[in-house]
């Protein structure tokens, strides 16, 4: 067994504290004040706080110099109310942990549990608990903030519990792991008129049903065919709510997704120019930006190969994955500045999907994360057994 029965109902309790108090990207202080308290039983050599928001990063150092490994969860949950009766249930309304991120954390600490008794032989391990992963501003953030300069790490590592995937069971792959997404918005804006007289006013009615049947029909252009593209309209508002109103005013969201962040970049063109097309035939006028800006996730060779190994020695059964994930993690960010690879963890056939409001991340799962995290920290930087 990897923890002592009473150090293994502490993560669990630890998992359910957290889960009952959720907080959202950007405002995990609670969740923050939390860990970092439980941690310090664990006696790191170093905890730097408020990294780019409420980011923790608790250090472990190794005896002799080496290199510098970074193993990253996530602090945030969801604004999703969950449903369900758990006893653990989350205590701040319209506010849960639905995907599993407080699992994740559990899995973090626990492998600082098992540093605490075992230091690396060489070199240092960061734990990075990164706020705002969902909006996917935190880990750019944290990137960003000058106390990250200190602890920039040579290899960085992530795991995601995946529901639909065999519990205990990893997907792993080479190359593009997870999706670039981005959310444009768009408005077009005419003039209203009474009802009674439409043609005193400029609609934008026709125009926003072009758009969104043009945003729609996008990745079945040529130039799409051969790469994943996706374009989802997630949003579209008319006028106002009034009988007497011709509209003046249309807003349009839609959520750009595809595998490799050059073809993003050739999504936002294309979605540019029918925004432009389509306003200039309709006298719109049009303005378009963009929110919730993930990078595509790429994992790299050599830190893949450490995850297939970690996965061999401690025979965890692992799939080879054929597409990257179609969700985004910005996870992505570290595979700039480090060698860097994410793997997802089976969390059961029959396990709600994430963001579901009746989610929650299995127990079972925190003993297994946390060896093979725990297996590649050894693998990098030693004791070998
Ligand atoms: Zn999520
Ligand atoms: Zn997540």
């Amino acid at each position: 067994m990897l923890f002592d029965q009473e150090t293994l109902d502490k993560l669990i309790a630890l998992r359910r504290e957290l889960h009952r108090h959720p907080e959202i990207s950007g405002h995990e202080k609670e969740t923050s004040e939390r860990i970092t308290t439980f941690i310090k039983q664990y006696d790191p050599d170093k905890i730097i706080n408020n990294l780019g928001g409420y980011g923790i990063a608790a250090i472990y150092n190794g005896e002799e110099t080496g290199p510098t490994v970074l193993i990253r969860c996530e602090l945030d949950g969801l604004p999703i109310t969950e449903t369900g009766n758990l006893p653990y249930q989350s205590i701040h309304q319209g506010k849960g942990h639905l995907c599993g991120h407080d699992g994740h954390m559990t899995m973090v600490v626990g492998l600082a549990t098992l540093l605490h008794r075992t230091r690396p032989t060489k070199g240092r391990v960061i734990l990075l608990f990164q706020p705002a992963e969902e909006n996917g501003a935190g880990a750019k953030a944290v990137i960003n903030d000058p106390s990250f300069d200190s602890i920039k790490p040579d290899y960085a590592f992530s795991l995601h519990n995946l529901p639909g995937l065999v519990l205990h069971k990893v997907g792993i792959k080479d190359g593009s792991f997870n999706c670039a997404s981005q959310g444009l918005w768009v408005t077009l804006e005419g003039k209203t008129s009474h009802a009674s007289h439409p043609e005193d006013g400029i609609s934008p009615a026709a125009a926003m049903c072009d758009l969104v049947t043009a945003f729609s029909r996008l990745p079945t252009n040529p130039e799409f065919t051969n790469d994943f593209a996706l374009v989802t309209v997630v949003h579209a508002n008319l006028g106002e709510e009034a009988f007497g109103i011709t509209p003046g005013f249309a807003k349009i969201m839609v959520t750009l997704r595809s595998e490799t962040d050059n073809i993003m970049s050739l999504l936002q063109e294309k979605s540019e120019k029918l925004i432009r097309d389509i306003a200039q035939k309709h006298t719109l006028k049009a303005s378009y930006g963009y929110e919730d800006i993930f990078a595509a996730s790429t994992n790299a060779p050599e830190a893949t190969q450490i995850l297939k190994t970690a996965f061999q020695d401690e025979n965890i059964v692992s799939d080879e994955m054929i597409a990257p994930m179609r969700w985004s993690e910005d996870f992505g960010q570290f595979g700039n500045i480090s060698n860097s690879a994410m793997f997802t963890l089976g969390s059961g056939i029959d396990q709600p999907q994430l963001h579901n409001p009746d989610y929650d991340f299995p127990d079972e799962l925190i003993e297994t994360g946390t060896k093979i995290f725990h297996r590649v920290v050894r693998s990098v930087l030693g004791p070998s057994n």
